[in-house]
């Protein structure tokens, strides 16, 4: 029989304690299993959660799930997500996804357009190219090849209402720590926040443990609200927007996408975690680095992450007060409120 010091010599010569122990900060840590779990951003996460749900479930994969997930907010109405959110400054709808795996792989597209479901190019781009990131023309042409049907050019009813609106009061507001920035020809930016209160911005982020314990993450946006056209943010850069770390973690970021870039905002909060914090202070801490970076202008933006551990462990924080997160698992459907810098 095999006795645990004789199954420890073999495990440490064979590598077979990977499967079950992982290393976090020089530690060992037991992955939990059998119990899946799915967050995903702001409040439309209830409803991505459930689509996510139907696949863990049933013990389907996290990258499944996290791809399904997303698609229920790719189809509905909504200002910032999918082919029905608000346009460019330009008039045209332009989508960014990203997706990664428990064994590092990813894939994401930005500057899509028509095309209904950016998540799953992303997820054919990462399973099929050799690449990590197509845009534009060329991934919509790599969609379209791959059985993508090309969706009208037409903005739906309240994003025609939301670009009319937005073109009678446009007015030049610079955005974020560029004041001194002329930017000549072109024309008005729209505010990072409008007059309600409002962000002009959202992302749906999701990431998913399994059954057996491996992590996913996805992420899907039109980015920011009449942007200067071609503009991308942080939601299809491996890194910024999303990470994962099947070893140790995963996150996901929503918020000003410039500001999470600077930071590499989501493999920054992995890192923490790969340091030994928990969650929500891996996520405390890049807020706290981004709120420095801003100084004053930190006040004029938004930007959160959601976090989850190797053990299941989820955190979260923001830079304002507002953001939540949604959460589904065997005992549990929520919303969960961000503590947050400001409040
Ligand atoms: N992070 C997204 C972007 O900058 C927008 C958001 O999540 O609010 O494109």
């Amino acid at each position: 029989m095999l006795n645990r010091k004789r199954f420890l010599q073999i495990a440490s010569l064979t590598g077979v304690s990977s499967v079950f122990f992982n290393s976090l900060n020089g530690q060992k840590i037991k992955p939990m299993l059998n119990n899946p779990v799915v967050i995903s951003t702001w409040d439309q996460g209830i409803a991505a959660n459930k689509g996510a749900w139907e696949v863990l479930k049933n013990g389907g994969s996290a990258l499944d799930a996290v791809e399904k997930g997303v698609m229920v907010t790719e189809s509905e109405p909504n200002c910032c997500v999918g082919l029905q959110a608000n346009p460019d400054r330009d008039g045209f709808v332009t989508l960014d996804a990203s997706i990664m795996d428990h064994q590092y792989n990813c894939g994401s597209v930005g500057f899509l357009e028509r095309i209904k479901h950016p998540i799953s190019v992303a997820r054919r781009v990462m399973e099929k190219t050799p690449h990590v990131m197509l845009v534009g023309q060329g991934a919509q042409q790599f969609a379209v090849a791959e059985g993508f049907p090309l969706e009208p050019e037409v903005l739906s009813g309240e994003a025609r209402k939301a670009y009319d609106d937005w073109l009678k009061n446009s007015h030049y507001e610079p955005q974020i720590n560029r004041e001194n920035i002329q930017n000549k020809g072109h024309g008005p930016f729209a505010p990072a926040k409008y007059d309600d209160g409002s962000w002009n911005h959202d992302t749906i982020g999701m990431l998913a443990m399994d059954v057996k314990g491996n992590l996913s993450g996805s992420c899907t946006t039109s980015g920011m609200g009449f942007k200067i056209r071609g503009r991308l943010g942080d939601s299809p850069i491996i890194g910024a927007g999303l990470y994962v770390d099947n070893e140790v973690g995963a996150c996901v970021a929503t918020g000003q996408g410039e500001d999470i870039i600077r930071v590499a905002g989501s493999h920054s909060v992995v890192e923490m975690m790969r340091q030994g914090h928990n969650p929500e202070t891996a996520c405390r801490k890049i807020i706290e680095r981004i709120v420095k970076i801003k100084g004053a202008d930190a006040k004029k933006i938004q930007v959160a992450f959601i976090a989850i551990n190797k053990q299941g462990v989820i955190g979260t924080f923001a830079i304002h007060k507002g953001f939540s997160y949604a959460l589904k698992n065997k005992a549990t459907e929520k919303l969960v409120n961000a503590k947050s810098i400001f409040r």
